[in-house]
């Protein structure tokens, strides 16, 4: 048995949700996907005091369930959303920069074909105004290929009707790792962090201002009461339930249901990520990543109706993703509903708007100001996490000052590098991969999982790897 270190994790637990009921924060955050982390992270590096609560686990929303892309929204520029496209599009870079193994730029290629909503002068035209918006340096920018290079790289497409391709750079990540690794950062500037604790109840003073919150414990049932100065609620999918805890009965959420479908590389062996038409269902796109031996394909966007905590994956949303595989490419074998390993569903948080399908609406984000003063985020994506934190926390610092006559600092987040790759300035993933492998080459299967081990825990990796080490010669000590 390898020997305990330390206090025991679930005393250790205790001891520190009893000490949260006796604090006054500056700012609560009710979610632990992006957005709340963000907003941690935003409001502790400016110096305020910040606690986080999250009903499960973190990132176990939205924030673990996207395409995984930090991008700029290519198919935003089709309703005209320009400041969408160029704001997100410009984060990416910012993105890349705070971590450079979890966001990192790769070419992706968009087959041209007669009929589908790109043509190569339109792709032309949107992608290069999409590199323009988006401030990408010269050697990222757009390269068109005719119908021929097309097929060079990527033999599996089906040759008829295709014109061309446009090879862009789009940036990709994990967007639970994303996600810790900004929560990480934002406990080192001293916020505290609790998961499994759910916001459950506000909290009002005499005149109805919310002036707390109460929160129970999903793993023991125990409750505690929090007090601060501002609330804020980035509980994505989940607003309208949370606006019904304050009394507040009108949904304002349009819930999209997207849906990714994993198969093996070996069934769908892509040289380069693709985003292509469906071309059964003019108008749509989808994409195909391929990763570590298995290529994801998503998504879907369709009306979700029902409990948030529980999205499903319909049969037909499936059979949907793998038609528009087969229609693309020139399998040996069309992919079968057999072919799926795995599959997950995430729900996008939009903003109702009355007559419009998923497809139509914005995926900008809104801060709603609740009657008690409760801030409310939502609408946005993974890739503006750091500009919807500065644009809340500016919310509270306006707050702060007027009922508190509190000062705050402007927004540094730009300036900060996420928990991610190793010590060493410049942050240098290639180097920080190469330290990985090598201390991975004591374990069995350290060799094929180290790029795995850098990649998912960044500056953890040692650790893990030491741990990993320990439990494996103690295996071996008593001949398991
Ligand atoms: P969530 O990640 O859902 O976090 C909300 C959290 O609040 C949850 O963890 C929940 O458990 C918690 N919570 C709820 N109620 C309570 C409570 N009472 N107490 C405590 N905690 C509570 N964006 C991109 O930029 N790139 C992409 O490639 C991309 N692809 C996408 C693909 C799909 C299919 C979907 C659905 C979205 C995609 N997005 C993408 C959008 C992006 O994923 C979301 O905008 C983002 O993850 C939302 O994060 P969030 O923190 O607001 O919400």
């Amino acid at each position: 048995m390898l020997k305990e270190q330390g206090p025991r994790p679930f005393l250790q637990r205790q001891k520190a949700l009893e000490a949260l009921g006796t604090e006054f924060f500056d700012v609560l955050v009710v979610g632990g996907g992006i957005t709340g982390a963000g907003i941690a992270l935003d409001a502790a590096s400016r110096g305020l005091r910040v606690a986080l609560v999250e009903k499960g686990d973190f990132a176990s929303g939205t924030s673990s369930r996207s395409t995984k892309l930090v991008h700029g929204g290519l198919r935003y520029l089709k309703n005209w959303e320009l400041g969408l496209v160029r704001s997100t599009g410009r984060e990416r870079s910012v993105n890349h920069r705070m971590a450079p193994l979890r966001v990192y730029p790769e070419k992706m290629l968009i087959p041209l074909r007669r009929g589908g909503l790109l043509h190569p002068l339109s792709a032309r035209l949107a992608i290069s105004l999409y590199d323009l918006l988006a401030g990408v340096e010269k050697k990222d920018r757009l390269r068109m290929l005719r119908a021929e290079q097309t097929l060079a790289l990527l033999p599996q497409l089906r040759p008829d009707q295709l014109l061309g391709g446009a090879l862009y750079t789009e940036y990709q990540t994990d967007d639970s790792r994303l996600t810790i690794e900004i929560l990480k950062t934002a406990r080192d500037f001293g916020a505290l962090l609790f998961n499994y604790l759910e916001a459950v109840a506000p909290v009002l003073n005499a005149q109805g201002r919310l002036e707390g919150y109460r929160l129970r414990c999903n793993l023991t049932g125990t409750e505690v009461q929090v007090a601060a100065a501002v609330v804020v609620a980035a509980v994505g999918p989940w607003a309208d339930l949370m606006r019904r805890r304050h009394g507040l009965q009108e949904n304002i959420l349009h819930l999209s249901r997207g849906i990714h479908v994993v198969v093996s590389a070996v069934r769908l062996p892509l040289t380069v990520p693709v985003y292509m038409d469906v071309l059964a269902d003019k108008g749509r796109m989808v994409f195909c990543i391929p990763r570590r031996g298995h290529v994801y394909i998503g998504t879907t966007d369709n009306y979700f109706e029902g409990d948030p905590d529980f999205p499903d994956i319909p049969e037909e949303e499936i059979e949907y993703l793998l038609q528009a595989v087969n229609d693309q490419f020139n399998l040996s074998h069309p992919l079968q509903k057999e072919d799926v390993k795995s599959a997950w569903t995430g729900l996008r948080p939009l903003l109702r708007r009355p007559g419009k399908k998923s497809t139509e609406l914005s995926r900008r984000d809104e801060i709603l100001e609740l009657p008690d003063g409760m801030l409310l985020i939502t609408g946005g994506k993974l890739t503006g996490w750091r500009l919807m934190a500065q644009k809340t926390v500016d919310r509270c610092s306006k707050v702060l000052r007027k009922r508190f006559g509190k000062k705050v600092v402007a927004c540094r987040t730009a300036q900060i590098t996420l928990r991610d790759v190793g010590p060493g300035e410049p942050a240098r993933p290639d180097l920080w991969k190469d330290m990985v492998r090598g201390w991975a080459a004591q374990l069995p299967d350290g060799p094929d999982r180290s790029e795995e081990i850098a990649e998912n825990y960044g500056r953890a990796a040692e650790k893990i790897v030491q741990r990993a080490y320990e439990i494996y010669q103690n295996d071996r000590s008593h001949g398991s």
